[in-house]
Parts: C-alpha cells; sequence; structure tokens
C-alpha cells in the first residue's frame, strides 16, 4: 500500500524503515475487526482492495458503490489524534510523506464521490475505544439501503 524507495530517502534510518515495513500493507489488526463486524451484521459480500474503483478501497461493495477505508492513525495522519505525531528524527521526510498521504487520500476520496460512490472512513484510534463507532453505524445502515445492483466499474476517464 506504501511504496517506499530507499534510493530516495537515503537520510532514513534502520528504526525508521523498520516502523514503516511494519506499519504496510493490508490486514491490518483494525482492517480484520472491521470486515468481522461486517461479515457478523450480516454483509459478507464484499471485496478486499477491489482494483476496478479508485484508489483500491480497503473494503468495496461494488454493487452497492461502498467504499470503506480502514486508517492507520499514523499513516494518515488523522487530524487532532494523540497517534498522529510526527517523529522528531527526519522530522522534514515525515512531513512530506504524511503530506503526500492525506493528499492521495483526498483525491482518491473524491474521484470515488464523483464516479458515485459513497465513501466511509474509520479510524484506527476510534475502532480501539469502540467498535461500533458513528462511522461504523451509518456504514452499517447504508448496506442496508443500498440494493446491490452487480458490479458496478465506474467508467468515467478519472476512474
Ligand atoms: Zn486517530
Amino acid at each position: 500500500m506504501y511504496t517506499f524507495n530507499e534510493a530516495v530517502n537515503p537520510e532514513v534510518d534502520p528504526a525508521i524503515r523498520k516502523t514503516m515495513q511494519g506499519n504496510r500493507g493490508s490486514n491490518t489488526k483494525p482492517e480484520l475487526l472491521v470486515r468481522k463486524i461486517l461479515r457478523d451484521e450480516g454483509f459478507p459480500g464484499y471485496r478486499l482492495h477491489w482494483k476496478k474503483a479508485p484508489g483500491k478501497p480497503d473494503i468495496a461493495y461494488p454493487g452497492r458503490k461502498i467504499a470503506v477505508f480502514v486508517n492507520g492513525c499514523f499513516w494518515h495522519h488523522h487530524e487532532g489524534c494523540r497517534y498522529a505525531y510526527t517523529p522528531k528524527k527526519n522530522q522534514y521526510f515525515w512531513i512530506n510523506k504524511f503530506e503526500e498521504n492525506t493528499m492521495r487520500d483526498n483525491k482518491v476520496y473524491s474521484e470515488l464521490v464523483a464516479c458515485g460512490w459513497k465513501v466511509f472512513t474509520l479510524w484506527e484510534c476510534e475502532l480501539k475505544q469502540q467498535e461500533h463507532t458513528g462511522q461504523m453505524l451509518d456504514l452499517l445502515a447504508c448496506l442496508q439501503e443500498a440494493v446491490p445492483a452487480g458490479n458496478q466499474v465506474c467508467k468515467r476517464s478519472i476512474c
């Protein structure tokens, strides 16, 4: 999920590299939790990292055009969140990295919305405190209402 090119960032020390690798990729704990809740609530038909939707959402219901992102607070720099700190070492690198991530997130969300998708963002810190967060309840309500209409591939050029 997070591409990281050592050659471009030679100043990154091994400890940071380890942090980055540890946080990379899919099937994170919060993701697994969300998938379990969705299955338990009776909505098992999701696709993981569905390539045909902009930004390959962590969880997608193509028929209902519902996309779910399960965001780690550190990587996605959750605004006002205590987990969204900036490491003291290599601050410039991290500030850049977080800006990039936030910009990419916003771009993906607006592309999805432009294609008629409903986008839900679930944050790691909120899921830790309470499994059924406000967003989760909204998502479940939306799933309940939406009528699946087959796998909808967006035809717009930006997708
Ligand atoms: Zn957070």
